[in-house]
């Protein structure tokens, strides 16, 4: 017969955390805690085969569950004393949903199920009347509205209602009877609402939740939450259902979450808020403001409210030894749930924490250091994407800060942007290029789209654990939580704060690691790569096979990607040095002349500049490799395109603007991304590349007799798609070197290659090798090329071709989806066969992706290169790579 059914509890599980596909993330980590030894109220899991078969059923549970759920129900009853329905010792369950992966907020819960108008009285009995009260209007709250859909503002107001009348502030003040009275309401609510009483039998209660938790498998926020994070629907979710355990009996009860090292540094410590007399999702749902755990962290926030550590000193004792060994035997930082009763803790789920990647660097490097995990764990653990929060700027500390509210540091980082208040206007403004700062009282798994459109998202409510900071943190957003001074008005579009008014539009600027929110926006600074940063970066390039190089050719970004460890220059682009306004003129000059001599006397003003810029480039790069490529885009693109700017350059030049405007017209480009451009250029106009090539060579020699650095130079050409192209322009680049070692007395070494960016190129690979010394992959044009599409499309057809499924996603996400990926490794091996050892590199976008890097490094390609801010991220994801660990695609 099907296992359906995994029960745990009193030191024994059927279940454990390997199994994790089939109990879910919590499950199978209550299972492993019970055998562990652990306080965790007895339960049982439902396994997520269940949800396949339920939706595989017509929401239909396949036969035998009943039966494995009652014996269930039996188990825990034995090992509580109770049973479920009793009149006299009722046993009352929370039924959870728990996914594969962790979903946070995304599914439902039900606590205090069992109770009904009996069992009410058996809890009154043996326990406080008022908190059984209270349990069961919870219980009705809870229930109506994950269960019977019925809305919660309906209790909200009956109990705001009934308040009012009685001249009532807090719940706190309501009595035993109250809550009776109030019970009354709730139930002929729902009959009016559901049409049809509260259910009273405890078994058909259970069924409905147990229905509710696989229903939620498919509501939108969940789909949505699923498309966010790459998490595949047919994983399915677990259902647990467990012993109650009470954080509300008293003031010797308490809820809370916590953190084993602090999930925004990574400090080694225990991190967390709890509420005394509080049950369940009441520190989650950021509506009371949380006590810390610890007296440490108690003092460093200034609150007068006491900690768990002295207000139950005994039960923090067990605390910390339960959550230190959890983190040892997981091997990783762990975000925990407790409850106590009574003085009793008792843990509710453990799972690897959420970390910024701050965080998460710092967590790798320390438990490498303490013995915990190895190295090559440590790389693993990092995502490389993530890495980009940490070369995100900071605020500049030298600027003027206009605080208007302080909140948590819930999510570090900093961003301006327009105010909105609701997601979907947060997602319309973010799609239409704006920068939006999502400011909500607090936020809900509705939210999510907004949440992650946003630069950075504000709270006026909740703690470090509220939903905004959870989910926050997870994104990589800074966000500042409870931030009490903010007062919101939904309706008007407006907020106040500081004494003053701010509309939807207005700009803020949030720090989410000091929990400032800033008037206007703020000057920002490069942040500073701490030394974890450094550590786990050294660690990587012991690993990893492939070199990193960056796309660069002003100073600027040449000295950017040697302070994030790039080992030389994959590509230089040529044209943006000539875009240069002070060099602007000249090229046009030299485009407009009606002859070669016209062409080779402007070439000669440029000369000089050229060289400047190289001598620059290579004294940064110190002896490190630069591929420099010859100039490649059309040149109408260097021509004035507007009347007045044809007019002003029609002066400077001296040339009548008819004469400008015939020019114009001959040089504009039919097919700007294949026609007459790249090494086309220097075929049809072999003066231009001479010139390139003796501002290099001339360059090279200069520094070389400055610093005794020898650069290691590559020539490369764009764009080839013929052996012949490149033969010519190997001669008239040999020619040049020649010259200019006479000259110059300095022989500089050199080899040349060529890009490859079309599928042409990619098939000739073979036969162009007989000249090219080395290739490097231009996937921006293979790409498109090829696909005939470019991420441009995605603003027109492209989303409703991923919409009606002609794309499964975005087709230029990665190498390996593409069909680019396949020209690539045909080209490497033609290459190879043809000259064994030849030098492959990639300069396209894809060098910087680590989908993509895993691909370079499966076809053994020598190098990457991609943009200066990257590097670090290609580091990482190339040792990554060359540990074999397969890339998540998730952002
Ligand atoms: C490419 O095509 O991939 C490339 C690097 O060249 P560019 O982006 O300059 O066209
Ligand atoms: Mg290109």
């Amino acid at each position: 017969m099907e296992k359906w059914v995994y029960t745990f509890g009193d030191g024994r599980a059927e279940g454990e955390s390997r199994l994790r596909d089939l109990l879910g993330g919590k499950g199978a980590n209550l299972a492993e805690m019970a055998r562990l030894g652990l306080p965790v109220p007895p339960g049982f899991t439902i396994t997520t085969e269940v949800c396949a078969y339920f939706y595989e059923n017509e929401k239909q549970f396949p036969p035998e569950l009943d039966a494995q759920v009652d014996a269930a129900l039996v188990f825990l009853g034995a090992l509580t004393g109770k049973s479920f329905g009793d009149e006299n010792k009722p046993l009352l369950v929370s039924v959870r949903s728990g996914a594969r992966a962790s979903m946070p907020g995304m599914m439902d819960t039900v606590l205090n199920l069992g109770l009904n108008d009996v069992t009410v009285e058996a809890l009154a009995r043996h326990a406080d009347p008022r908190f059984a009260y209270d349990s069961y209007r919870r219980f009705i709250q809870m229930y109506s509205s994950v269960v019977l859909h019925i809305e919660h503002r309906h209790f909200e107001e009956i109990i705001e209602d009934y308040k009012e009348a009685n001249a009532l502030t807090f719940d706190t003040e309501l009595s035993a009877e109250d809550w009776k009275k109030l019970i009354g309401d709730f139930k002929a609510k729902v009959e009016e609402e559901f049409g049809a009483p509260f259910p009273q039998a405890p078994r058909e209660q259970l069924w409905g939740a147990i229905a509710a938790v696989f229903g939620s498998w498919m509501t939108p926020r969940a789909i949505t939450y699923r498309l966010l994070h790459d998490i595949p629907t047919s994983w399915g979710t677990a259902v647990n259902i467990q012993a109650m355990v009470f954080g509300n009996m008293g003031e010797t009860s308490a809820t809370g979450v916590a953190f084993t090292r602090n999930p925004a540094t990574g400090a080694k410590e225990l991190y967390g808020e709890f509420l005394l007399n509080a049950q369940g999702e009441d520190v989650v749902a950021g509506i009371r403001t949380p006590q810390n755990i610890t007296e440490a962290a108690r003092k460093a926030a200034g609150s007068d409210k006491p900690s768990l550590e002295t207000a139950l000193p005994r039960v923090f004792g067990e605390f910390l030894k339960t959550t230190s060994l959890l983190e040892k035997h997981y091997r990783d930082m762990q975000d925990v749930e407790f409850t106590v009763e009574d003085g009793k803790l008792w843990m509710l789920q453990t799972r690897d924490g959420k970390r910024t990647s701050k965080a998460a660097l710092r967590i790798a490097v320390d438990m490498t250091h303490e013995g915990l995990i190895s190295k090559e764990e440590a790389i693993a653990r990092v995502d490389p994407a993530s890495l980009e929060q940490l070369l995100h700027p900071t605020i500049d500390p030298k600027a003027e800060r206009r605080v208007i509210a302080v909140g948590l540091p819930a999510s570090p980082g900093a961003a301006s942007g327009e105010i909105v208040f609701d997601a979907d206007e947060a997602e319309k403004l973010k799609n239409a290029g704006r920068k939006v700062v999502l400011v909500r009282t607090e936020t809900s798994p509705e939210d999510i789209h907004g949440m992650h459109a946003a630069e950075a998202i504000v709270t006026a409510r909740g703690g470090m654990t509220s939903h905004a900071a959870v989910v926050a943190r997870g994104m990589g957003k800074p966000c500042v939580s409870g931030a009490g001074a903010i007062r919101i008005d939904v309706e008007k579009g407006v907020m106040t704060a500081a004494g003053r008014t701010f509309a939807k539009g207005d700009i803020l600027t949030v720090d989410g690691s000091s929990g400032e929110v800033m008037q206007g926006e703020v000057p920002m600074i490069q942040a500073e790569l701490s030394g974890e940063f450094a550590t786990l970066m050294e660690w990587a390039d012991g690993v990893r096979r492939m070199g990193v190089r960056a796309n660069a050719e002003t100073p600027k970004d040449a000295k950017v990607a040697r302070r994030f460890g790039a080992e030389g220059i994959g590509l230089c682009r040529t044209e943006h040095m000539f875009f240069d306004s002070g060099r602007i003129l000249a090229v046009r000059e030299m485009i407009l002349a009606d002859d070669e001599n016209g062409r080779r006397s402007a070439l000669a003003k440029l000369l000089p500049m050229q060289r400047a810029d190289f001598v620059e480039l290579f004294e940064i790069m110190a002896g490190l490799p630069v591929t420099i490529r010859l100039l490649d885009p059309p040149l109408h693109e260097f021509l004035p395109q507007r009347e007045s700017e044809i007019r002003a350059v029609s002066d400077a030049l001296g040339v009548p603007v008819e004469k400008l405007q015939r020019r114009l017209a001959a040089l504009r480009e039919v097919n700007p991304m294949l026609g007459f451009r790249g090494c086309r250029l220097a075929i049809a106009f072999p003066e231009i590349a001479e010139m390139q090539a003796r501002a290099i060579f001339e360059a090279a020699a200069a520094v070389k007799k400055k610093t005794g650095d020898a650069v290691r130079l590559e020539i490369m050409a764009p764009l080839i798609i013929a052996k012949a192209e490149l033969d010519l322009i190997q001669a008239s680049v040999s020619s040049v070197a020649t010259a200019v070692a006479k000259e110059t007395g300095e022989i500089i070494p050199y080899s040349i290659g060529a890009m490859i960016e079309t599928p042409r190129a990619c098939l000739l690979a073979g036969e162009i090798a007989a000249t090219a010394e080395f290739y490097s992959f231009g996937t921006n044009d293979l790409t498109q090329t090829c696909m005939a599409l470019s991420r441009d499309d995605a603003g027109s057809f492209l989303g409703r071709y991923v919409a009606k499924g002609v794309f499964a996603a975005d087709p230029f996400a990665t190498l390996d989806q593409s069909g680019v990926g396949e020209l690539i490794a045909i080209a490497a091996s033609r290459a190879r066969d043809a000259r064994p050892g030849v030098k492959l590199g990639i300069c396209g976008e894809h060098g910087g992706d680590p989908v993509s890097i895993a691909f370079c490094e499966a076809q053994g390609l020598d190098y990457v290169s991609c943009s200066p801010f990257r590097v670090p991220i290609a580091r990482l994801a190339a040792a990554q790579a060359a540990l074999g660990k397969k890339p998540s695609t998730q952002a």
